[in-house]
């Protein structure tokens, strides 16, 4: 039986591969050695579309993940991710219906584009997260720790529907567009952003797969399913060192199909390297610690976790860094690996560091140098 895309719903897709178990809660805040290393664990088992490149887990199960106040998935303090957010907030709102009252972003994490947002225009800012701890956090936002419910009255409706980073974790994309769409005004626009798995695939950047992303949309796979929900792109665009993808859209107001810029991509690159990634970082792990340095990851996030599931022993990694203090004293999920801030680091020469994302590469060396600390740098 052919299983359709559920982007293109196009009929020419085929198994790729599976990975091997990892941790079902790759963005845990988890502060307990024994709880970290008995998480939940399940493989994923991807499927590709030959037409318009999506790439998804066929055996997820929602009821493993859960988004609530122990999620964290924020990138904030990091100077050159809060630029970023600066800069994207500015070229959105650029986009904003002219007299737009109200923004609602779902999926909103802690609220911290909202809150970018905020500086850039004085419009209603409301956000939605199950995983949101604080909902009074920024005076000029409102925010509900909750899942977006149906909208109700047109009264609620909102000019702008954004979900950043939150489409890729959700098991039906479609219906999930759908209800955000009831909220959305008959000439309001929608903005998503997702990672771009067109980068995914052609570097072959295994640690992005992680079960908590279901879906991996490469720019033809969104478009094409905002051509189904009868959204018409708008503009399309690829950025944070090509690991972004962002669409803006508005509801179509007549029949015109639009062209979708498809691409062949080759998945078997990203299957090669699911069987040779173990034994070359397994290689390269264990030559720096024969000449005594010590090997720390920068970045405990969600790569992290994946990073770690694909190592055959990471127990050869002695620590975690992270610039986020919420994560401070926290376990990478499903390893014995403690997160710490930079400091602990100060003085330290014979540093081996892998950093989960080489956007960061400029910003930590900086932050070493700082430090007085010397290491050389592997980048994911
Ligand atoms: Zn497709």
């Amino acid at each position: 039986m052919k299983t359709p895309c559920p982007c293109c719903a196009g009929i020419q897709t085929v198994y790729a591969f599976s990975t091997p178990p990892m941790p079902v809660a790759a963005a845990l805040l988890v502060y307990n050695a024994e709880e970290s290393c008995n998480l939940p664990k399940k493989s994923l088992d991807l499927w590709h579309c030959a037409t318009c490149g999506f790439l998804w887990n066929i055996s997820f199960e929602a009821e493993h993940v859960r988004y609530d106040g122990d999620y964290e998935g924020t990138q904030i303090h990091s100077p050159h991710f809060a630029r970023y957010l600066s800069e994207l907030a500015n070229r959105w709102a650029a986009k904003f219906p002219p007299e737009t009252r109200r923004v609602l972003e779902v999926g909103c994490g802690q609220g911290e584009f909202l809150a970018a947002l905020a500086l850039k225009t004085d419009t209603e800012l409301v956000g939605y997260d199950p995983a949101i701890r604080d909902e009074n956090l920024y005076e000029n936002v409102e925010m509900h720790a909750a899942l977006l419910p149906g909208a109700d009255t047109s009264s609620h409706c909102a000019d702008v529907v954004i979900n950043r980073m939150t489409l890729e974790h959700i098991e039906n994309p479609a219906a999930f567009l759908e209800l955000n769409l009831s909220w959305l005004t008959l000439h309001g626009l929608m903005a998503v952003q997702v990672p771009n798995a067109a980068h995914t695939i052609a570097q072959a950047a295994l640690c992005e797969l992680q079960y908590e992303h279901v879906n991996y949309f490469t720019p033809a796979a969104l478009v094409a399913l905002f051509e189904r929900l009868e959204l018409n792109s708008i503009a399309i665009k690829i950025d944070y060192g090509e690991q972004h993808l962002s669409v803006l859209a508005h509801r179509k107001t007549s029949n015109t199909e639009q062209p979708i810029d498809l691409q062949v991509f080759d998945i078997d690159a990203l299957q090669r390297e699911q069987q040779s990634f173990g034994s070359r970082w397994h290689s390269r792990l264990t030559t720096a610690i024969r000449a005594d340095q010590k090997v720390w990851l920068w970045g405990a996030g969600s790569r992290a976790t994946a990073f770690c599931a694909n190592l055959p022993d990471p127990n050869l990694i002695s620590g975690a860094i992270d610039l986020n203090p919420v994560r401070q004293g926290s376990f990478v999920p499903g390893v014995n690996i403690q997160t710490y801030l930079p400091n602990y680091l100060a003085g330290q020469s014979n540093l081996c560091i892998i950093i989960m994302n080489s956007v960061y590469r400029k910003e930590i060396a900086e932050k070493l140098a700082s430090l007085g600390s010397n290491a050389v740098f592997y980048c994911l």
